[in-house]
């Protein structure tokens, strides 16, 4: 195989996640996240500068995610398709407005806000619209509900919230982090490599994911709203209300803001998801303590208030989350674990493909994500003929047909959106 060097040849290899934690951890700083448009937030080494200490790889999710022994190791049907999980709760916020923000319910920003008014911690490191650029997004710690508001809601654009773990680092006690899967996997190994870090890590917040969609489809969006990304002032995904719709206001007020709603901005997104985000079988942020997603068991009702799965997977998530019950921040009911399979099966589906696709990478002898404890070969096993079959032949069609056979060199791509769009025709208005 191949050999990976540092995180240049993740990203050219296009096993990298995003989540930041490289740029992290780099005791030179010699990594940079930059938005490869088409892609997304990726690592350059500056000026190619690398001493080959190993730190970033041995922190980077994109190229190897294990499970504790003993804890992906359970043999019961639950924790071989979704992680540990202890206890499984739907629910709301109690803060009708974090509820109304929310993605779905608001529940991870009702968890973080209990933690910092009761439960003694600094602030909660999460992602939220950079206000220099509302399109993309930028990492914030935030220190209390004006900030936790203000950064509700799923972005389905790239976001690295690793690359601000120094803010936790140098907090003055512990705090809240919020994340993808992949970016608690990746906090999770940073953790392990540092301990001023791991000391100030109070709690882990996962929200599911079925994958980021790059920039790219964030432009496209917005070329569909004949938008052009430069006089965009506000951008929401979802949110206000559930599953809410996406919304883009305008800097110029005369020009009314535009909405979609849920099912088409996410169809339509969903479709710039990179190729690392289809290898990955961790869809439920199982390294977590607590995690959050959609209900979708069920149907939405018209104007139906938002409501949200929360899955507990540790000791601690079960403290603060029973803490933040009492206290009234949220409002849960138990329900069976059955509802994980009932609500995510497009999740499902995806960790049941992983194993088939890892293995034509492995016939074309490029680098693959080393993926232990999710019983991927069994997940696989579950699909029929058909798709076991589609796993494999779908994924050489897509190496052959893209050339991932090869490195991609990002080179001199543009990361500047204000360029990318000047090569757009959009009327305005
Ligand atoms: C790319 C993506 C794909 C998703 N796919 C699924 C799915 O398949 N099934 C499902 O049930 N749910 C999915 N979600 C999660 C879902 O949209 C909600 O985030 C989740 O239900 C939690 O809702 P909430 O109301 O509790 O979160 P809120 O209280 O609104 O808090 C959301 C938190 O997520 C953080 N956040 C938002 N966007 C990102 C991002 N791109 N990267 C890192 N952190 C972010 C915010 O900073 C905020 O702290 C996805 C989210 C994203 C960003």
């Amino acid at each position: 195989m191949k050999t990976i060097r540092n995180v240049a040849d993740v990203s050219s290899w296009r096993l990298c996640l995003g989540c930041g934690a490289c740029a992290y951890i780099c005791p030179e700083k010699n990594v940079r996240i930059v938005d490869v448009i088409q892609d997304g937030l990726r690592p350059q080494l500056v000026d190619g500068n690398c001493k080959d200490c190993g730190s970033c790889l041995a922190v980077c999710p994109g190229i190897h995610t294990e499970h504790a022994a003993g804890s992906g190791e359970k043999k019961d049907e639950i924790s071989r398709c979704w992680g540990t999980v202890l206890e499984l709760w739907e629910g709301f916020s109690e803060d009708a407005e974090i509820r109304y923000y929310g993605s779905s319910a608001g529940l991870a920003t009702a968890i973080g806000l209990y933690c910092i008014e009761k439960a003694g911690m600094q602030g909660v490191l999460h992602i939220g619209s950079n206000p220099d650029e509302p399109v993309r997004n930028r990492t914030f710690l935030s220190v209390d509900r004006a900030g936790l508001l203000g950064r509700t809601g799923s972005r389905y654009s790239p976001a690295s919230p690793c690359d601000g773990l120094d803010m936790i680092e140098k907090a003055s006690g512990p705090c809240v982090f919020i994340g993808k899967p992949c970016d608690v996997t990746g906090l999770r190994k940073a953790q392990t490599l540092r301990e001023e870090l791991n000391r100030r890590v109070g709690l882990a917040i996962g929200i599911f994911c079925a994958g980021t969609p790059s920039t790219q489809g964030t432009i496209d969006l917005l070329r569909k709203a004949r938008i052009d990304p430069r006089d965009v002032a506000e951008m929401r995904y979802r949110g206000k209300g559930w599953p809410g719709m996406a919304e883009i206001r305008q800097i110029n007020e005369d020009f009314p803001s535009f909405q979609m709603s849920y099912g088409e901005s996410w169809g339509f997104l969903q479709q710039y998801r990179p190729f690392r985000c289809h290898l990955c079988p961790d869809g439920s942020s199982e390294f977590a303590d607590i995690s959050c997603g959609d209900p979708w068991y069920r149907k939405v009702e018209n104007d139906e208030k938002g409501s949200s799965l929360v899955v507990v997977r540790t000791e601690l998530g079960l403290k603060i989350l029973h803490g933040a019950i009492t206290e009234g921040y949220v409002n849960l009911k138990r329900v069976h674990n059955g509802l994980l399979e009932a609500s995510q099966i497009n999740l499902l589906w995806k960790r049941r493909s992983v194993w088939g696709r890892v293995l034509a990478m492995k016939a074309f002898g490029i680098p693959y994500p080393r993926l232990f404890g999710f019983h991927l070969f069994s997940n696989w096993l579950d699909g029929d003929m058909e798709f076991k079959a589609r796993s494999v032949l779908g994924t050489v069609k897509r190496i052959v047909a893209r050339k991932y056979y090869k490195p991609c060199r990002y080179g001199n791509a543009s990361m500047n959106i204000s360029e990318y769009s000047s090569e757009m025709t959009i009327k305005k208005g």
